[in-house]
């Protein structure tokens, strides 16, 4: 795949559900190794976003490419994923009773052997350097023989973090990764995504403006399933129409739960 250009490249799309338009004519890029975090209100379209370009929904109207040329519209969810787009969900999805080393090496092996096949062969030495080295990158080395079930919620993240990076995506798309977390967790995961973000593209969704602030270079603001403004995140942040519908709202909800 050329590197020039955009990894994914969204023009004019609309999503409908029972005419209710999540997305109304978006238009939206991102380059090439860039850490491109979206915010936006509850229910401005940011998860079905992510939800469009892993192809889990489908526009009624707009192109939606990936790399130079490849046109994901017609193509199937499992598809988009062998292409390179990786995809952490929300809510966790480790197996508990399984330790953190077999999880990864279940998520290296799913595509090719299946559940049961995996446990009970023997992993390779390639295999073996895979997953030590990603049990670096995402900080659990030290708990690679932990049951997954006992790690930290936090910690739990990260691993699935992990099981989605030996897919060796090209991009990677996170929906609210901090959410829930420790401070400490928190600027963890910041440091992580950055780190990610030398090898690969990461679009994050995320409504801790802490973190945003840590990671972001580049902020998109979505509202109303259009893009309301996009920039750097200081510019962002100062942007009246931001702070109108976004951090007022914020501020409103603090107030309210401070009461
Ligand atoms: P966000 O992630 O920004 O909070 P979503 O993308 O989840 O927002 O949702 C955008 C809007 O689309 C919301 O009003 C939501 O209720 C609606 N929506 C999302 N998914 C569906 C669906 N499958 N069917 C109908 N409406 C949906
Ligand atoms: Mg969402």
């Amino acid at each position: 795949m050329s590197e020039r250009g955009s990894i994914i490249y969204l023009e004019g799309v609309t999503v409908d559900f029972d005419g209710f338009k999540a997305l109304r004519n978006l238009n939206f890029i991102v380059d090439y190794r860039e850490l491109r975090v979206v915010i936006g209100p509850n229910g401005a379209g940011k998860t079905t976003l992510l939800d469009v370009i892993s192809g889990k929904v489908k526009p009624v109207a707009g192109r939606v490419v990936f790399g130079k040329d490849t046109d994901l519209i017609g193509l199937q969810e499992h598809e988009i994923a062998t292409l390179g787009i990786g995809r952490k969900f929300q809510t966790p999805s480790v197996y508990s009773n399984l330790s953190v080393w077999e999880n990864l090496d279940l998520s290296l092996k799913r595509t090719s052997k299946g559940v049961f096949a995996t446990l009970v062969s023997k992993p390779d030495r390639a295999e073996i350097e895979k997953i030590a080295s990603t049990l670096e990158t995402i900080g659990l080395t030290e708990k690679a023989d932990d049951r997954a079930g006992a790690l930290s919620h936090g910690e739990k993240q990260w691993l699935e973090i992990g099981m989605v990076l030996l897919q060796d995506p090209a991009l990677l798309l996170i929906d609210e990764p901090v959410a829930g977390m420790t401070d400490r967790e928190t600027e963890q995961t910041g440091l992580l995504l950055q780190s990610l973000a030398d090898r690969r593209s990461i679009i994050v969704i995320e409504h801790d403006m802490e973190f945003v602030r840590q990671i972001a270079r580049t902020v998109t603001v979505l509202h109303e399933g259009t893009v309301l403004c996009e920039g750097p995140v200081e510019k962002v942040q100062a942007d009246p129409r931001v702070v109108e519908i976004y951090l007022g709202r914020q501020k409103e909800a603090d107030a309210a739960a401070a009461r």
